[in-house]
């Protein structure tokens, strides 16, 4: 480890970590939400089988993967199971025959069908207050939901952790990806990457019992690969002595140290399929490539221009794009200041973490020259905030942001 001249004492860390566990005690799902995010997936389930006939509703996120806050929105998928020889529903038309269906329950308001994006989706909020998002046959998602809930049961501190980072990003808003910043999902590779450095985690993408070899297990064309048989894992990976005196509070220091001041935005790319740091340039993560990509993108862009006028209805809907499912980076919620309204493609690589499967694609893609400012401000404070006085740091770390 680097020399580090504004490391705190240990009683500070502590003290953060006494408060960061009692913020997790705090925001910690009550059984109640739980149960009614179980009957609203039995209850959708009923529903898309009656629409679809053999479907499978399956959660994903912080609803499956072990890290959600009380309140949190729930992301589902629907799976349909067509007998063979029938028709394909493809994904514009099941967002608009399930739409469709769901308008017509009381139960539910605020019904968006998101035909266009990448990844359609429906959007909706339940009368019970839980917002949900609908989407279509996406295992890539179900497999990520999977991998960062094994990486939750190898170590408790990383959950813990996770809710300290999300509630941080969320209160300081940089935490919303239609504006620049970075989905939970991102912060969560971010919090693996710093586990894997510190020796908190393995990396469950490298190890293979046998001959060594890493298998090919295809998932839309990508290696969805990762050594889930946690009850063996120790046979493989053991943490070291030094990583398990690591106090949580130790690990948050670590963690906004490492992106306030270490890690290089210019040339890095967090990569935890790797477990290390990749370069930009050895995943042509530069500028040729994002020239190439701006050209293709103002093609779509062109294309974009002439369907609008045919669905002016869904115009309205794409709003609430999510940037990852959008045809356009450009699309911001409504009434809402965009940090840049430009949807150039430069920007596409300046926080550079590789999604652990779909390894062309980055996660920090929406985050732009302002918002990356913004977001590395914000390490710099957390930083700063955790090497003095211990005692209040996680409220004040955790303070509003106007
Ligand atoms: P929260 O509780 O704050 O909603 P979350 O754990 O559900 O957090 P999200 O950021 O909502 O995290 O992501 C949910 C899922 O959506 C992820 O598991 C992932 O499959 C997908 N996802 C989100 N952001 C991205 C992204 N930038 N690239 C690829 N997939 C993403
Ligand atoms: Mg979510």
């Amino acid at each position: 480890r680097r020399y580090d001249p504004h490391r705190p004492p240990a009683r500070v860390f502590a003290l953060i970590t006494r408060d960061a566990k009692n913020l997790n005690q705090e925001l910690k799902p009550k059984p109640e939400e739980e149960k009614w995010k179980l009957a609203l997936l039995q209850r959708l389930t009923a529903i898309a089988n009656e629409v679809f006939g053999q479907a499978e509703v399956k959660p994903f996120g912080s609803t499956g993967n072990g890290l959600a806050l009380a309140n949190a929105d729930m992301d589902v998928c629907v799976f349909l199971n067509m007998p063979k020889g029938s028709q394909e529903v493809s994904p514009v038309e099941f967002v608009e025959r399930l739409g469709d269906r769901l308008e017509r329950d009381n139960e539910f308001q605020n019904i968006l069908q998101l035909k266009r994006a990448r990844v359609p989706i429906v959007k909706l909020n339940h009368v019970n207050g839980i917002a949900c998002d609908i989407g279509y046959q996406n295992d890539l998602a179900i497999w990520n939901t999977h991998l960062l809930w094994t990486y939750c049961r190898i170590d408790e501190r990383m959950r813990e952790m996770v809710v300290v980072i999300k509630t941080w990003a969320k209160r300081r808003k940089i935490n919303n990806p239609y504006m620049g910043s970075l989905s939970s999902y991102a912060y969560v590779l971010l919090v693996i990457h710093v586990l894997q450095r510190c020796e908190v985690l393995p990396n469950l993408q490298s190890i293979v019992p046998g001959n060594g070899k890493i298998p090919y297990w295809d998932c839309q064309e990508f290696n969805r690969y990762f050594f889930d048989d946690l009850s063996n894992l120790s046979q493989y990976w053991k943490p070291t002595p030094e990583s398990l005196k690591q106090s949580v509070g130790e690990l948050l220091y670590e963690f906004f140290r490492y992106f306030a001041s270490e890690f290089r935005y210019i040339t890095h790319v967090v990569s935890i399929r790797c477990g290390r740091l990749l370069t930009k340039e050895a995943k042509e993560w530069t500028k040729e490539q994002q020239q190439h990509q701006r050209h293709q993108q103002e093609q779509q862009q062109q294309e974009h221009q002439q369907q609008e006028h045919q669905q002016q209805q869904e115009q309205q809907q794409e709003h609430f794009d999510h940037p990852e499912t959008s045809p356009s980076e450009s699309t911001q919620p409504e009434g809402q200041t965009p940090m840049d309204t430009k949807p150039t493609v430069r920007n596409r690589y300046l926080f550079c973490i590789e999604d652990p499967f779909e390894l062309d694609h980055n996660v920090g893609r929406p985050v732009d020259r302002n918002s990356l400012f913004t977001i590395r401000g914000e390490f710099m404070r957390a930083a700063k905030l955790l090497s003095k006085n211990g005692d209040g740091a996680i409220s004040r770390l955790c303070q509003e942001r106007e």
